[in-house]
């Protein structure tokens, strides 16, 4: 695609979504919400703060802004991206800013006021919706040391008052302003940068405003954010339903409220009975002419169109009735408004009764609720949740039945997913080649990568996971509870999506579902084999998830699929079973007063998924690319006998912890990055395991890549573990003297 289509593109797409919209009969229609890569760059990019190595490419801002996005190395050009990472507690990863002492802003990019004029001039008044000032600085990060990004609000709040200025000038009414950090734990530095900055555009501009808050409720921020001097203030009511009468008492007369009362976080067709509730509830006080009815937040985060599941004989074929997209939910709001008005339409009311007929039916549905699920779950004692002895205790049987040297080699369970593996799956999902020939393949494949292993002399081996398309999917298809979307895809980064799968029912394993893999892995060699399993909160926080019980009781229904697992794979003669649960930190509040209970319940799911087991059972788990510092004390509380952790990237620096916390059980810090097709020296891997051993005994340490190898190709795979064994094989001879 040529730069010229990809912008026109774009234009069709922005007008097909005004029109739309427009013609649904929303009021406040957005724009600037379209964005190439992410909106956090584009505001990167609208006020200048583009970092030095990127000047060589400013001639051509497309070039710029990709190259800012995904580096660029080309005609002897070579620089890096930003750093990316997760927007709030989403699966969105946004760019983060990069700012220096000297840091300066100009406006540089006025796609804001392009694409107002854009709509416009299609006869369509939007709303733009801008990041705010302070939470774009908070996004951001310091790349020098001796100042706080807060300080550069006085350089930044021009560029934002030009821009709406611009807005203004080109005809807007309204402006959004997220603001999302309003519900995040804030220090008076940054209370007072809020106040100060409000105060500082509303003096430059006649603009209505509107700051948008989500994820959270506004809790101990309520004060602030209502007395803000803007128009309106707009608050998620899906996920901080409480927060509503506070908010109500705070906000000043005069001033609107937009409430978010349709998920943009879940697929789940809104409750519109309770909504009107809530809705008539919040107009009586403030009358209609200051209530908004909106999303929850932006509907980035659930899949576009329910429409587009069409086919018929599939797992979501059944619940299709439960579920609304995007499109669905931009409908749901325009039925809210119209059942809202003195005479709603005829059509509306029936709308309003049918929803009504299936939130009833879903609450009692048979496809949702299963009796046995729900006993068992009643039923799990404090017994089910730990191991029966100490884990010096288990490590002595274990150690009986596995005999493994000191400084023990293994990886994280997956092999390269070559372009061979993946058209094979793709051949068998199309009909092209039988189940039979599928499993053929699959197990070949398997067979090399076993006897690849021996002879690389790993001593702990996994069968390479070539049967598998996603960690979670794979799971998720073999277990009741759990539905699939063909085109249920949400943006992750850039152009890539996940498609996560429903949890809608009470989840059940009716049969195994790696006992046949890894049986047949282990029959292949006399070396352990692991079991390799996702666990119960990765598999919930990578889901959708069902909106009716708390997420502690679905997350506890998985982790006793996953126990039945564990105690079938043990049963099976496998001795070490992995459970990963990379996903952990992700599930973590917004707000540092919920994590402790969070915790509690994630740590006891996976210790119901584990603790099934006889002492001499080894159990794994696995976990990567977030910080685990802070909550290391709960990790060490899941009990595994040994985690493998993801470490090399920020050189070990994560071992930092276990200065101050003598973690008590084995280790495998990752010995190299396996993001990089880069393979490393011996040196470089003696080095990160001699700093390793600074702080873990050596016998409790082991030897890995930081994370699963699926997305490298076998000849650096090959290269880089067997420099990786030489590391290991040095280590023990060191120190077996
Ligand atoms: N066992 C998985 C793999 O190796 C773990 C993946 C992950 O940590 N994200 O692919
Ligand atoms: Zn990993």
């Amino acid at each position: 695609m040529t730069k010229k289509e990809l912008l026109e593109e774009g234009k069709a797409l922005r007008k097909e979504n005004w029109e739309r919209l427009k013609a649904e009969g929303i009021d406040l229609i957005p724009s600037n919400d379209f964005s190439l890569y992410d909106q956090v760059l584009d505001m990167t990019l609208a006020v200048g703060a583009i970092p030095t190595r990127y000047n060589i490419l400013q001639s051509d801002k497309l070039e710029l802004y990709f190259a800012m996005a995904r580096g660029e190395q080309k005609d002897g050009k070579d620089v890096i991206a930003m750093e990316m990472t997760k927007w709030f507690d989403t699966n969105y990863h946004y760019i983060v800013p990069e700012f220096t002492k000297e840091q300066t802003f100009t406006l540089f990019d006025t796609k804001a006021v392009d694409e107002y004029k854009e709509a416009a001039e299609l006869g369509i008044q939007t709303m733009p919706v801008l990041i705010g000032p302070v939470s774009y600085l908070l996004l951001g990060k310091e790349k020098e040391e001796g100042f706080n990004r807060l300080e550069l609000l006085d350089r930044l709040l021009p560029v934002y008052i030009q821009l709406l200025q611009q807005l203004e000038e080109a005809g807007a009414h309204w402006v959004q302003i997220d603001e999302p950090f309003l519900v995040l734990d804030l220090d008076n530095d940054a209370k007072e940068a809020y106040s100060k900055a409000y105060e500082a555009l509303r003096q430059h501009t006649r603009l209505e405003l509107m700051i948008a808050t989500y994820f959270e409720g506004l809790r101990d921020n309520t004060e602030l954010a209502a007395k803000l001097p803007v128009d309106a203030l707009h608050i998620d009511l899906v996920r901080c339903p409480q927060q509503l009468d506070n908010v109500l008492n705070q906000l000043p007369a005069g001033k609107s409220l937009s409430i978010g009362v349709v998920d943009g976080r879940n697929i789940w067709k809104n409750d519109l009975t309770a909504s009107l509730d809530f809705i008539r509830r919040v107009v009586e006080r403030l009358g209609a002419e200051r209530v908004f009815v909106a999303g929850s937040s932006s509907f980035l985060h659930v899949p576009y169109d329910l429409e587009l599941e069409t086919k018929e004989d599939t797992s979501l074929a059944p619940i299709k009735k439960w579920l609304a997209f995007a499109w669905q939910k931009v409908d749901e709001l325009t039925l809210l408004k119209d059942l809202l008005s003195d005479a709603p339409s005829a059509e509306s009311l029936r709308k309003l009764a049918a929803n009504k007929a299936d939130i009833a039916d879903k609450q009692v549905s048979p496809l949702i609720h299963n009796a046995t699920v729900a006993k068992r779950t009643s039923k799990v004692t404090e017994a089910d949740t730990r191991r029966h002895t100490s884990f010096e205790a288990r490590r002595t049987a274990q150690q009986e039945v596995l005999h493994l040297p000191l400084f023990p080699t293994t990886t994280i369970g997956s092999f390269p997913q070559t372009k061979e593996v993946r058209a094979w799956r793709s051949k068998f999902k199309k009909g092209e080649i039988t189940a039979e020939e599928y499993d053929k393949l699959l197990k070949e494949e398997t067979e090399r990568c076993v006897h690849w292993q021996e002879q690389a002399d790993i001593d702990v081996l996994v069968h390479g996971e070539f049967e598998r398309n996603d960690m979670v999917e794979y799971f998720g298809e073999q277990l009741d509870g759990f539905a699939f979307t063909q085109n249920g895809w949400v943006q992750s980064y850039g152009s890539r999506c996940v498609k996560p799968p429903v949890i809608f029912g009470d989840v059940s394993r009716p049969h195994p579902m790696t006992v046949g893999w890894s049986t047949f892995a282990q029959s292949l060699t006399s070396r352990p084999m692991k079991g390799m399993l996702t666990g119960p909160v990765t598999i919930l926080e990578w889901s959708f998830v069902r909106n009716d019980q708390p997420r502690s009781v679905t997350c506890q229904q998985i982790a006793l699929a996953v126990r039945d697992e564990v105690c079938d794979l043990e049963k099976a003669g496998i001795k070490i079973i992995q459970i990963d649960e990379p996903a952990i930190r992700e599930g973590l509040p917004l707000r540092h007063c919920d994590w402790e209970e969070y915790m509690e319940w994630a740590v006891r799911c996976f210790c119901i998924s584990s603790s099934g087991v006889k002492d001499e059972t080894q159990i794994h788990t696995h976990m990567c690319y977030s910080e685990f510092n802070d909550i290391i004390e709960h990790i060490a509380r899941m009990d595994a006998d040994v985690i493998t952790i993801e470490c090399s990237r920020s050189q070990m620096e994560l071992l930092n912890v276990f200065r101050d916390f003598r973690y008590p059980n084995e280790i495998g810090p990752g010995v190299y990055d396996i993001h990089s097709a880069r393979v490393p020296d011996i040196e470089e891997i003696l080095q990160l395991l001699h700093k390793a051993v600074r702080y873990i005994r050596p016998e409790y340490l082991w030897v890995n890549p930081d994370c699963g190898l699926k997305t490298r190709g076998w000849d650096e795979t090959e290269k880089a573990l067997i420099k990786m064994v030489l590391a290991a094989h040095k280590m023990r001879k060191d120190y077996s003297q």
